[in-house]
């Protein structure tokens, strides 16, 4: 079967000629839809309060998507700015020629780090009055400016300012050569709890802060990650960071109804061997699985280095022919096994859905998280860099 969706063109740079010739190469890949991303991002924009931003968070590359080519795509989509974890991953976007504003959420600690601030136009995130004392000095010792945004903590105990210290220290930054204070922020512990009490808690600390600016508008104000952006529009503020929504997974099952998002990933491999093992027959690493009947198996080219994490040995359900099949025994870092006795006319080459769709049957990064008890987000950045990135988005139909 050369690849099933026809109407979709393979968009990724790279060393092969040919969509086909690029999938018939590949043991196992990552498929990113890029028109499903931007379809994530008109829908969040739409729920956006007016005047509210949307600056996509791009960090861990793109939640494990391709960060350069996600920063791309959101941007022409009509996201505003970018945000990243690290200098590093802000110097990538900068290296591939991405120019919107892009602020760095992590820690901005020593002199060297400021230069690269400078030097690559990167918005850097303070959170305590050293910080402040050392960004400045830098700066005034090159004579540049940087635009900062100070992170305050309201409740999160991670990064930040108490926040009942949070307007004195404004105060304090706004008295210092070449700093600019362009932003004021901070994070919330518990978005997408139902219950809303620990966010109206941060919601009001955050208020007893910005309430007292002067000129409160000279400032962007923001707050909302994913879930909030869909879930409490009274955070909107100036603008809102959204990562996770983009990525078309929902933060919390009850904000379903309430914006309409597309998964980008899917996660496929092939099948590489065929054969029939009697009753009896343990199969894979440690003997964990002993067949109770004779039964047909399959190999597939995906394993543990990919990122298929191997406590889902034995749990782990994929798509094949539009069925669902059981793994069996242990998943080993470059293969595994599943159990195809009820899928009809299987052969080598098929393609293997581990997460995505085929026909009516959906398996998604949040299933996975659900069985291993962890979250979506974990599961996203967990795909490793020998699974191949292949990029699709549909061919416009010129006779439209
Ligand atoms: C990661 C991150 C976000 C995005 O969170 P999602 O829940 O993925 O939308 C927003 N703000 C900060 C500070 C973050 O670290």
């Amino acid at each position: 079967m050369p690849y099933q969706e026809l109407t979709q063109k393979i968009v990724t740079p790279d060393i092969y000629s040919s969509y086909f010739s690029k999938i018939t190469c590949q043991r196992a890949w990552m498929q990113i839809d890029l028109d499903a991303l931007t379809y994530n991002v008109t829908q969040i924009k739409n729920l956006l309060s007016t005047g509210t931003a949307l600056m996509a968070v791009v960090k861990a590359d793109g939640y494990g998507h391709g960060g350069v080519t996600v920063a791309k795509t959101v941007l022409k989509a009509g996201a505003n700015a970018l945000a990243v974890a690290t200098l590093m991953e802000g110097i990538e976007l900068r290296e591939a020629g991405v120019n919107s504003p892009i602020l760095v959420l992590g820690v901005t600690n020593t002199p060297e780090e400021v230069v690269a601030n400078i030097h690559w136009n990167l918005e850097a995130t303070i959170c305590c009055l050293e910080q402040a004392f050392m960004i400045s000095r830098t700066l005034s010792q090159y004579k540049k400016q940087l635009s900062v945004h100070l992170k305050l903590d309201t409740g999160m105990s991670r990064l930040g300012t108490p926040w009942y210290q949070g307007t004195r220290l404004i105060k304090l930054v706004h008295k210092l050569p070449y700093l600019k204070l362009s932003g004021i922020y901070s994070h919330l512990s518990a978005s997408d709890d139902p219950d809303k009490e620990s966010i109206e808690l941060q919601h009001q600390r955050f208020e007893t802060v910005v309430s007292d600016l002067k000129n409160q508008n000279k400032f962007c104000l923001h707050f909302a990650n994913s879930a909030a952006t869909i879930n409490y529009p009274q955070l909107h503020y100036n603008l809102v960071r959204v990562g996770l929504a983009l990525y078309g997974i929902y933060p919390s099952p009850h904000l379903r109804s309430q914006v309409s998002l597309k998964p980008i990933l899917q996660v496929k491999a092939k099948i590489t061997q065929i054969k029939t093992i009697s009753q009896g027959t343990k199969v894979s690493y440690g003997n964990q699985f002993t067949s109770k009947h004779s039964m047909i198996i399959a190999i597939v080219s995906i394993g543990y280095a990919d990122g298929v994490p191997r406590n889902l040995s034995n749990r782990l359900q994929v798509l094949i022919h539009g069925q669902r099949a059981h793994q069996i025994g242990a998943i080993t870092m470059d293969q595994l096994i599943l159990d195809v006795s009820h899928v009809k006319d299987i052969k080598v080459g098929d393609i293997v859905t581990l997460i995505g769709k085929d026909g009516e049957q959906e398996i998604t990064a949040n299933d996975w998280a659900l069985e291993l008890g962890t979250i979506s987000w974990e599961i996203l950045c967990g795909f490793k860099r020998r699974l191949p990135r292949v990029n699709i988005q549909n061919i416009p139909n010129k006779n439209k």
